[in-house]
């Protein structure tokens, strides 16, 4: 399986996934059908699926286009979304298991951008390799996603979930936002080295106009706020021991950031 990441919209990313063998590909939240046609044209492949975190436009906007080229694309995403994403059959449950291009993803519920997100995750092929891990708009690099459908308890017990992945996990984000996101993240945490480390790294990715997507897990663990309701530093900030209300606190300084 190789995984294409495509810009869309302004700031958005769509992921196609490959299955070379068999010249088929599925998208990820095509924010629109034109990126995603036009890889499907340089390399011959035909449509297989269009997989789903969440509802919001931005994740939706393909699917008509891209349905009324390959009609036969099986559209799924989370059971909660039912009615709400454009030609959906598959209603997926936390612990499903989707397969595609010889590998196996598991589905998991993570609530609190919305309420019916979900994320998909691919274990490492082989040992020593980095698994997959597609969040839609729950975890993003160095931040994480507003709280429009969900309680603070709710998003943080699913970015709990997340972080309790392998370190050596790719996070494919659908958002460019590291940026600003870093930029929040020294203003509660400055004294953390590896933040910095990565804030300079990020600037001149950046400034290169390269993406800054997938980041590791292993790094967002050690520095994004939204991960480090354990950290001394953010709790002395946040006021509050307590993960949920440390977080929700973070949470609501970035939405004023
Ligand atoms: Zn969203
Ligand atoms: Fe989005």
């Amino acid at each position: 399986m190789r995984i294409h990441r495509l810009p869309a919209l302004s700031d958005n990313y769509i992921f196609a996934l490959e299955d070379p063998q068999r010249r088929q590909v599925v998208v990820i939240d095509p924010a629109e059908a034109q990126p995603a046609l036009e890889l499907l044209d340089t390399i011959g492949a035909e449509l297989a699926g269009i997989w789903h975190t969440h509802h919001h436009g931005d994740h939706i906007g393909g699917n008509r286009d891209l349905l009324a080229r390959f009609p036969e694309a099986v559209v799924q995403g989370g059971a909660e979304d039912r009615g709400r994403l454009p030609g959906q059959s598959v209603y997926l449950e936390d612990g499903d298991r989707v397969a595609f291009g010889g590998r196996e993803a598991v589905v998991l519920f993570i609530p609190g951008h919305t309420r019916a997100h979900i994320a998909y995750y691919f274990a490492p092929p082989a040992p020593g390799e980095a698994g997959d891990l597609f969040c839609g708009d729950t975890l993003f690099a160095g931040g994480c996603g507003r709280l429009f459908e969900g309680t603070p308890q709710q998003m943080q017990n699913s970015l709990a979930r997340l972080r309790d992945l392998p370190d050596n996990t790719r996070v494919w984000c659908a958002h460019e936002y590291t940026l600003g996101n870093l930029q929040f993240a020294l203003t509660v945490e400055p004294e953390n080295p590896v933040l910095q480390a990565r804030w300079e790294s990020v600037q001149r990715l950046r400034r290169d106009g390269r993406p800054t997507i997938p980041s590791l897990l292993g790094d967002e663990k050690q520095t994004n706020p939204f991960l480090r309701w354990d950290s001394a530093a953010l709790q002395a900030v946040t006021g509050y021991q307590e993960p949920a209300r440390v977080f929700g606190k973070l949470r609501g300084m970035k939405d004023l950031f």
